[in-house]
């Protein structure tokens, strides 16, 4: 009996070996907590919010908790997410400012080190809010304007620009697929991904204004003017830091079937895992699309 149990304690620890490197492939650290923010938006964000929530779920790194505020008009002076409690705050809201206490909140959770991802119609939210605009970089419509900030945009050689002339911030034409071209291939969110890829079928938002202070243009799309676009190549994917916060912004995202894409699925998850830890171990999947072919996710 003591030979046998000797001879087949290594059986035994290579069998534990396994079950432990198996379940460490996957899940080798405890989760992280995001929170999805909805409630008030011109955009269907009943529909968007659950797919926002399976998506960052698929990727096995997040669990998901949703903070619905009162709907428009409604008294919001109860709506106080408990921002701190999450490493990753996304926002799928465009609507009414919060109350004070929450607002405050917010940005004492950012500054303080937490993170926050923007996505599409979230960046229409709060023109009044400077802290906001601060972490967005970039926002359009809700009354936004030379006051706001300059037009962000790249040129052919892929320099940064600023346009300072007056004018309206926000704009698309029809939606349709278009490419991103990405501009920074050693960021962590972006290691890996091609050069060109097209998107499903989204706006694509040109002319937002804001303070971009610190605005990092991870990837561009060119608003064709055969699209109704500005002829720029426009920021669509960007990162921003607050105080000791990390912003992941978005600008993609306008309907469900803009954000079953699985370049929107990889960069959301991604960008999600960079603003709660600063770095990024989601994987970029085979059926990335190409430059050319646009590849629906499930
Ligand atoms: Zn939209």
């Amino acid at each position: 009996m003591k030979q046998l149990a000797l001879h087949g304690l290594p059986i035994v620890m290579a069998f534990i070996l396994m079950a432990f490197t198996q379940s460490s492939a996957g899940e080798d650290q405890p989760k992280l907590k995001a929170l999805i923010v909805d409630g008030q938006n011109n955009h269907d964000w009943k529909k968007t919010t659950p797919l926002l929530k399976k998506v960052l779920e698929s990727s096995g790194r997040f669990t998901v908790d949703v903070a619905t505020s009162p709907s428009a008009g409604k008294d919001m002076s109860g709506f106080r997410p408990k921002f701190s409690a999450y490493n990753v705050v996304v926002s799928n809201y465009n609507g009414e400012r919060w109350s004070k206490e929450s607002e405050h909140d917010f940005e004492m959770y950012l500054s303080g080190g937490g993170g926050f991802v923007s996505v599409h119609a979230a960046n229409n939210s709060f023109p009044d809010w400077p802290a906001f605009n601060r972490m967005i970089g970039l926002g359009g419509w809700g009354g936004r304007s030379e006051k706001s900030g300059p037009r962000v945009f790249l040129n052919e050689q892929g320099a940064i620009e600023r346009d300072d002339s007056p004018g309206p911030a926000g704009h698309h034409g029809p939606q349709h697929e278009f490419q991103l071209r990405t501009r920074d291939a050693e960021h962590p969110i972006m290691r890996g991904l091609p050069p060109l890829w097209k998107h499903t079928k989204d706006e694509l938002y040109d002319s937002l204004r804001g303070p971009a202070e610190g605005l990092h243009v991870l990837a561009t799309a060119y608003a064709d003017p055969a699209h109704g676009g500005s002829g720029r190549h426009e920021p669509m994917l960007m990162t921003l830091e607050y105080g000791r916060g990390r912003i992941f912004h978005t600008v993609l995202g306008h309907a469900d079937y803009s954000i079953h894409c699985v370049g929107f699925v990889t960069t959301f998850q991604r960008g999600a895992e960079w603003a709660a830890t600063g770095k990024v171990k989601i994987p970029i999947p085979k059926d990335f699309p190409s430059a050319e072919h646009a590849s629906p996710s499930n």
